[in-house]
């Protein structure tokens, strides 16, 4: 096989969408697997829609995702420039040529025109195309003739390149993940190539520079199938041959009706932006990143979405997904995203984290509460809660009560846990604990378990209020390794406090 060549090609029209950065992946993990390049290309010809910032916005979601580009903006330049705009003197030729073999035509239609004749359709229940069937009627160069329309253009006259679409040709054409699909070209339109503004349009300029950059395998997002014909019929035409083609499915919202849309994310609660973006009016929308997400995880998620490893393993790293990832493997039915698998990843992804390195992310939340246990203490405190949570920002939630005596009783389980003998059995406990010198898990375990055995109690009857006492509520680890992070003095103020608690009501 020839040196595969992938391209991710995003127009800087806004943040990256996680749809977006998925498409970058399957780039990424395909050139890696083929021992390929990862290009990089900034498509921004369409100046109405640049919005500035998109594109550092780009390099940074990928970078934080692990998305390595080998050329680019910033790096490699053989092909280059990687930015379209900078590329513009370049495209004019390719509309000459297209013109010339009488593939292409200039059209003198004004904006104001086409739009009466949208409306004069629209008035007839009917849609208006530029096409095979119209264009005979429309103001250009099929019409005018190539010398009269040549004379329009020197005098001034605003214009633009239009594709000739046959009128009736089949297509066949080959998509890896799709297989065969046919085309009638009579159903397609007259795609403007070149605008009056002396730039290309995506079509040409995605062809052309697609053809320049060597490209052998285009992976881009199912909205870009009803483009694929056109792309193909300009490969054609300027006599190139065309890449291998893959469209990814649609990411479907999580409810499986629709794609996900950039909008869905604060409907529902969840990120749709890899990173968070802040607009210029000043609308913050939030970021996996900043919501406490590991890129490793996020990134596991994504792969998940619409490809199928064909076994039960759900978790790979960006390595392991090089060498299973396949484009043949890859879905063609949409990929409902469900914001709750994306947390199950994250802790999947957390509870593997050492003890230290989740220490070392939480100790800063704790200061800025006023809290600074030290190092050992809260790697135990953490070693004891991480199952139970997704993110690192909710451990304080799980340990709270190791910082702050409970200041309330949680009236469920206050209920469940106090009966008429507690305050006995708790002054019991309290005796026994106040006796050990050795105040570790196991022995607190040992001598407290045998005491119950000895009195033939049942084991919720301590253990509750005991758990009550300590945390508050039914929330918690084991009872005895909280006794013990707590110690001897504030374990047994907080059994005072509960006893007192009892005794008032
Ligand atoms: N510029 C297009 C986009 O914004 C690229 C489509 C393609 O990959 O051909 O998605």
């Amino acid at each position: 096989m020839e040196k595969v060549r992938v391209r991710f090609a995003p127009s800087p029209t806004g943040p990256l969408h996680m749809g977006g950065v998925r498409t970058a992946l399957f780039n990424y993990l395909f050139a890696r697997k083929h021992d390929g390049s990862m290009i990089l290309r900034i498509e921004d010809t369409d100046q109405n829609r640049y919005v500035e910032g998109a594109e550092e916005y780009i390099m940074e979601a990928l970078a934080w995702c692990g998305i390595e580009i080998d050329e680019g903006i910033q790096e490699g330049e053989e092909f280059g420039p990687y930015r379209q705009s900078e590329r513009s003197n370049l495209y004019s030729r390719y509309a000459n040529t297209l013109i010339e073999n009488g593939w292409a035509y200039v059209a003198f239609d004004t904006p104001e025109s086409l739009q009466s004749l949208r409306e004069k359709a629209e008035s007839k229940k009917e849609t208006f195309t530029y096409d095979h069937k119209t264009r005979h009627q429309l103001d250009n160069s099929l019409n005018i003739g190539m010398e009269a329309a040549q004379k329009r253009i020197d005098n001034g006259d605003a214009y633009v390149v239009r594709f000739e679409m046959p009128e009736s040709k089949t297509l066949n054409i080959r998509d890896i993940i799709r297989g065969d699909m046919h085309f009638n070209s009579g159903n397609l339109d007259d795609k403007v190539l070149f605008k009056s503004d002396g730039l290309p349009t995506y079509h040409l300029a995605n062809i052309v520079d697609d053809h320049l950059m060597e490209i052998t395998h285009v992976i881009r997002g199912e909205e870009w199938l009803p483009s694929l014909p056109l792309h193909v019929m300009l490969y054609h035409a300027l006599g190139w041959s065309t890449p291998e083609f893959a469209h990814l499915p649609l990411i479907l919202k999580p409810t499986g009706k629709g794609k996900l849309s950039k909008r869905d994310g604060d409907k529902m609660g969840f990120p749709v932006f890899p990173v968070e973006w802040k607009t210029k009016a000043g609308d913050v929308f939030q970021g996996y990143r900043e919501n406490g997400y590991y890129p490793e995880a996020f990134v596991n998620m994504l792969a998940l979405l619409g490809w199928n490893p064909g076994t039960e393993k759900e978790l790979f790293s960006m390595d392991e997904l090089i060498t299973h990832f396949d484009l043949d493997k890859v879905n063609k039915a949409g990929a409902r995203f469900d914001p709750e698998k994306a947390k199950w990843f994250n802790h999947q992804y957390l509870i593997r984290q050492s003890n230290h390195d989740i220490t070392e992310e939480f100790m800063p939340m704790l200061k800025k509460k006023g809290y600074q246990p030290d190092m050992d203490t809260l790697t135990t405190i953490v070693s004891l809660v991480k199952e139970r949570v997704s993110f690192v920002s909710e451990l304080w939630e799980q340990t709270d009560f190791f910082f702050e005596a409970p200041s309330e009783y949680h009236q469920k389980f206050r209920k469940k846990a106090v009966k008429n003998d507690t305050p006995e059995i708790l002054q019991s406990i309290r005796d026994i604990l106040a006796a050990q010198d050795d105040f570790s898990s196991a022995n607190l375990e040992n001598k407290v378990k045998t005491w119950i055995e000895n009195n033939e109690l049942g084991f919720g009857k301590v253990m509750n209020p005991l758990r009550l006492a300590l945390v508050g509520e039914g929330k918690g680890p084991h009872v005895f390794d909280i006794l013990e992070i707590l110690g001897k003095e504030e374990s047994l103020k907080r059994i005072d406090v509960l006893l007192e608690n009892i005794q008032d009501s």
